[in-house]
């Protein structure tokens, strides 16, 4: 069964989902880092025959660099095309997907086409203990969209906003289980293992 992983940024989300991937085989589709990889394109990208307009890389990038979700079409092509590339025995994390109503429809549709079940888990954090922790990340790995406060704080709202309506449908649905996110990675990843076997994922 797959699995679709929420938390804000900050939660621990991506280093759970690597670990998850290592002990248990799933391959790993992390909508921010497919993006990030489309954006990384746009200086490279030949524009238009008069040299106007933005290219695809361009745009995700804007869209990435102001902290807001690039447009539907845009996202939901390249989950498709990683869903449909990938053979119905190989188990998914989905990381960063569906963020918002509008993608959770598309998503579940796409998944119930291709036969596929999943289960969600939240690790949950607070804004502030989430902001402080990427504001301590990006002095790490140097990210340009977490250095800056202001575009963190927008990432947030658009997670309280947008895809906290998404964790509470999938509640309804009973398909979500919480984990507390402010302990240890250790301490987290034991209570996503103790999930994954109780729901048998
Ligand atoms: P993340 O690495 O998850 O923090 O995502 C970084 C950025 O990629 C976000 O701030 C959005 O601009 C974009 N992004 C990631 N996932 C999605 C998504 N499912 N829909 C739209 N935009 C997304």
């Amino acid at each position: 069964m797959d699995l679709v992983l929420f938390g804000i940024q900050g939660s621990g989300k991506g280093t759970q989902a690597k670990r998850l991937c290592a002990e248990f085989g799933f391959d790993q589709f992390e909508a921010g880092g497919e993006l990030r990889k489309i954006a990384a394109f746009a200086s490279a990208e030949p524009k238009g025959e008069d040299g106007s307009g933005s290219t695809l890389g361009e745009t995700v990038k804007s869209y990435i660099d102001d902290g807001k979700l690039v447009p539907f079409d845009i996202i939901m092509q390249v989950v498709k095309e990683a869903i449909l590339s990938r053979p119905k025995t190989q188990k998914i994390l989905f990381d960063g997907i569906p963020r918002d109503l509008d993608q959770m429809r598309e998503f579940d549709r796409i998944m119930a086409e291709v036969g596929r079940d999943f289960r969600c888990i939240e690790i949950t954090l607070t804004e502030e203990e989430g902001v402080q922790r990427i504001l301590s990340r990006a002095k790490i790995e140097g990210r340009k969209d977490d250095a800056d406060e202001a575009t963190i704080r927008r990432r947030m709202a658009t997670f309280f906003e947008k895809t906290k309506p998404v964790i509470g449908q999938y509640k309804v649905a009973g398909k979500m289980t919480e984990v507390d996110g402010r302990g240890t990675v250790e301490e987290v990843y034991e209570g996503v293992k103790e999930i994954l076997q109780k729901e048998r994922v």
